[in-house]
């Protein structure tokens, strides 16, 4: 049994905490929202007043925070909105893990990152794949940059979370290959919602458009394990009115700094920019907290039934 921290306990957060808790360490656990909170508690976690407290006396401390700024805040005590920030890496006794699984900047990942090294704390960013079902299955993927020896040391907590197990490089690479990844997971969500209002609008059942297209050339993760059409599976978020998952807000996030990252490596991506500008027109007709499987119902014809 290992003592760890937990951090920011929302959609993802929340599920991994509970994970470590069932895999029998005790896990200490904050979140600015109490109903978050008192989920943890419910699922076998300890709760801590705030952050300073739920990092007292761990070896391994978690982080799954919304942004860059929140996880600069946090660890930095760069002032975080009206909660200021928190400085919480002064907190840490040297030879602590630092691991943030949050989607952020590459740029902050690595100013964190030097900050811990140079107190003596190892720190690695670990971003994850999988949405809140691989969350709450402990199947996500988590994709880590840092040092090597970090990764090693991580490896059997981020095991008691996930299933698949990738170190991508430096300090950072976590975060570049996360973007990647999120730039085409939104590409092809797009798509799929298209392919599927147009069949729809041409008369065919969106489960038998499913079923076909998920045995042909169409196939891909979003059709196939998040469809977003409600109703065509069981389970997702689009069969529970979009709620829970990944909230559109947080993919546009995702999409500016996968642009930035463009920017920076004079890299064309037509297809990520016209996503971002449907994720962000859809976040912009007050979707921004719904679930990013429902950019259906930009394509969606208001009209049909059902
Ligand atoms: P979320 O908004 O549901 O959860 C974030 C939590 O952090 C909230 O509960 C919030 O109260 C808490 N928080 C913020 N600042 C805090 C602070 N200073 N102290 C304590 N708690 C604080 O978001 P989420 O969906 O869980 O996503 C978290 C991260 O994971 C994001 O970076 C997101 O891009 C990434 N991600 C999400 C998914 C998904 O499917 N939801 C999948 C992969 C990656």
């Amino acid at each position: 049994m290992t003592r760890m921290g937990f951090i920011g306990l929302g959609n993802m957060g929340g599920p991994m905490a509970a994970n470590l808790a069932k895999a029998g360490h005790a896990v200490q656990v904050f979140d600015l929202v109490p109903e978050s909170l008192a989920r943890a508690i419910e699922a076998g976690c300890i709760a801590a007043g705030d952050a300073r407290e739920a990092v007292s006396g761990c070896e391994v401390v978690i982080s799954m925070l919304p942004a860059g700024e929140h996880v600069r805040g946090l660890w930095l005590g760069e002032s975080a909105g009206e909660r200021g920030g928190q400085d919480l890496l002064a907190a840490l006794p040297a030879g602590t893990l630092v691991i943030d699984c949050s989607t952020i900047d590459v740029a902050s990942a690595r100013r964190v990152g030097e900050a811990a090294k140079s107190r003596g704390i190892r720190f690695i960013d670990a971003p994850v794949s999988g949405g809140v079902a691989g969350a709450t299955a402990g199947t996500l993927t988590f994709i880590v940059g840092g040092e090597q020896a970090d990764f090693e040391v991580a490896r059997s907590v981020l095991a008691c979370m996930g299933q698949n197990l990738f170190h991508a490089g430096a300090l950072g690479a976590g975060q570049i290959a996360k973007m990647c990844n999120n730039m085409l997971l939104a590409i092809h969500m797009a798509g799929t919602a298209e392919a599927l209002a147009l069949g729809v609008k041409e008369g065919l059942d969106p489960i038998v458009l499913s079923t076909i297209m998920g045995k042909s050339s169409g196939n891909n993760w979003s059709l196939e394990r998040y469809n977003p059409w409600p109703g065509v599976m069981e389970n997702t978020p689009a069969s529970r009115g979009y709620e829970g998952g990944f909230m559109t807000r947080l993919m546009v996030k995702d999409l500016g700094l996968a642009m930035a990252l463009a920017e920076h490596a004079h890299s064309a991506v037509p297809m990520g920019a016209l996503a971002r500008n449907l994720f962000n027109l859809h976040a912009s007709q007050g979707q921004e907290n719904k679930d990013f499987s429902s950019i259906l119902e930009l394509y969606r014809d208001k009209t049909e039934p059902g």
